[in-house]
């Protein structure tokens, strides 16, 4: 819907729904695009939004960069508290628990990974802790948080963090900041989309009032619905529950407790997990199952038998099939959020695949055309990602000891995806990981969750045995003592909350 009939420039984007994946589009494609393109979002109060989602990974952060966000105003605007990593209970044993931290573990030396050398002082030491090296889980531990970029004046890496939030409140956040000039907000419902009949792109959508909205290109972000992707162009869903077999959610809030946990908590059930997110006001809990094997009636008790706060409400029962729309952009509509597919909440993966989608949105941006070679690249890369995702979820079931449940039975006895067992292969084999492309989950990522759910490997590389003993215990003890001391050098999460973003009310 251009102007001018010989301009094949994009002047029109249409976002359809106002959840946290329309108005981070509409923000991030109004700062990238400026006054070049005029963003129509409809959104239907009527419908509402998820409301669930409150946990990040630091990929987050970048988004603020971008859009020029003061992380402490929009932590303030959004009862926000930062994150180190997700911990994991009672995956790999009943007992269980690690950090997924989101911080390097040690240093590298030499050619290989920090993990060869602790591999190698563990055959003779097993209680050497792999997260003793880790800043992150040092800080974690004693509840403390602290902007440090790197440790002192070592060549080892700082905290990295992320945000426990309130979504909801991120997505009027991001509102707030979009130019009136280029995005334009429209309250109505969606109930009809008009199709071209020459090559089957979106021409436009009507709104319950009868009003026409039409666009160059469409971006789908009505949630699970994908009233675009899927009502209007019959995509396709390629479920993943024979993997990933949780498909239902009980959440609620309850009372703030203390001490304030900079991380979230991941505690694995009888058929699932509970998550357990920590804002400034109230800690967010939700029980994920398989309804195969729990009922809702069973989820919601098991949830509020294990808060560790008064429950603000009664749980909310959530819906989905984890997997991917078969293809994310077709024809001129691109589908993001739970629109274009959905991650099971284990590693607060969805923000992120939204922020990602409309990265490379931005870096294929089409003309109104949208080159099919464009389109088939995106969904390539789309697909790849997801997939990567996807195989480290699984790690987290499939890495499992337990067999006192049908559910961790089933887990535990099931085929997982080749690309996944070739990792775990190579680890067990040989200590070794590889990230593949530009995968999501770094080495370190997949070192903590293979060690933490007992995935052991029979050797290390032969280049750890460069070091003699007194150089390898000097280096590990070095690393050990330089984090322990840092770690210890931060403030308290809850002071420095107070200190830097505490919400006004
Ligand atoms: C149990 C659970 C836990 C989760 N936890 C996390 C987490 O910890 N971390 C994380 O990153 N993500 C998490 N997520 C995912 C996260 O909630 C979503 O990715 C995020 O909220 C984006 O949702 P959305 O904007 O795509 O959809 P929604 O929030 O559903 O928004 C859809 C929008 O479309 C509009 N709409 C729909 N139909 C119409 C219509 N006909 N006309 C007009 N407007 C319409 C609605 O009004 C709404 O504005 C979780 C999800 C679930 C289910």
């Amino acid at each position: 819907m251009s102007d001018d009939p010989h301009d094949s420039r994009i002047r029109h984007v249409v976002i359809v729904g106002g959840g946290t994946a329309g108005w981070m589009t509409a923000a991030l494609l109004a700062k990238a695009l400026g006054r070049r393109v005029q963003i129509r979002l409809i959104e239907s109060e009527q419908i509402g939004i998820v409301g669930v989602g409150e946990a990040t990974i630091p990929q987050i952060r970048h988004i603020n960069a971008f859009l020029g966000i003061d992380e402490d105003d929009m932590l303030r605007a959004t009862h926000g508290t930062f994150k180190l990593g997700v911990q994991l209970n009672n995956f790999g044993r009943l007992g269980d628990s690690y950090l997924h931290a989101f911080s390097d573990i040690g240093l590298p030396l030499g050619l290989i990974g920090f993990h060869h050398y602790w591999l190698r002082k563990r055959a003779s030491d097993p209680a050497n802790d792999l997260w003793s090296y880790s800043l992150n889980t040092q800080t974690a531990n004693e509840h403390r948080f602290g902007r440090m970029d790197k440790v002192g004046s070592s060549p080892l890496g700082g905290i990295k963090y992320a945000y426990h939030f309130d979504a909801g409140l991120y997505g009027q956040y991001l509102r707030q900041r979009c130019d009136p000039q280029v995005v334009q907000r429209i309250e109505g419902k969606v109930v009809d989309v008009q199709l071209r009949e020459v090559d089957g792109f979106i021409e436009s959508v009507r709104l319950e009032s009868g009003e026409r909205i039409a666009g160059d290109l469409f971006i789908d972000c009505s949630g699970f619905r994908g009233l675009l992707i899927e009502g209007a162009l019959h995509t396709g869903y390629e479920s993943w529950q024979h993997w990933l077999p949780c498909d239902r959610a009980m959440a609620v809030a309850s009372a703030r407790t203390e001490p304030l946990w900079p991380y979230t908590r991941a505690t694995a059930r009888t058929a699932g997990w509970q998550w357990r997110v920590p804002l400034q006001h109230r800690t967010g809990n939700g029980l994920v199952y398989a309804s195969q094997h729990l009922s809702d009636d069973e989820a919601s008790a098991m949830l509020l038998a294990n808060l560790d706060g008064e429950a603000l409400g009664t749980p909310r029962p959530l819906r989905f099939t984890t997997g991917m729309r078969r293809k994310a952009w077709q024809r001129n509509c691109v589908a993001l959020g739970l629109a274009a597919g959905f991650m099971e909440p284990l590693e607060s993966t969805s923000i992120h695949l939204i922020q990602s989608g409309i990265s490379r949105l931005l870096a294929m941006f089409p003309d109104r055309h949208c080159d099919p070679v464009l389109v088939d690249e995106y969904n390539r890369q789309t697909r790849f990602e997801y997939e990567s995702i996807r195989d480290f979820l699984i790690l987290h079931y499939k890495a499992t000891e337990r067999d006192d449940t049908p559910f961790w039975r089933q887990c535990a006895s099931m085929d997982i995806p080749p690309t996944l067992a070739r990792k775990i292969e190579l680890f067990r084999g040989h200590g070794q990981i590889f990230r593949e492309h530009e995968e999501l989950f770094t080495e370190v990522a997949w070192l903590q969750a293979m060690i933490g759910q007992h995935i052991e490997p029979q050797a290390y590389h032969p280049l750890a045995d460069a070091l003699d003993e007194t150089q390898l215990d000097a280096f590990l003890g070095d690393i050990r003592t330089l984090v322990g001391r840092a770690a210890g050098s931060l403030p308290d999460h809850a002071r420095f909350v107070a200190d830097h973003c505490l919400t006004r009310t």
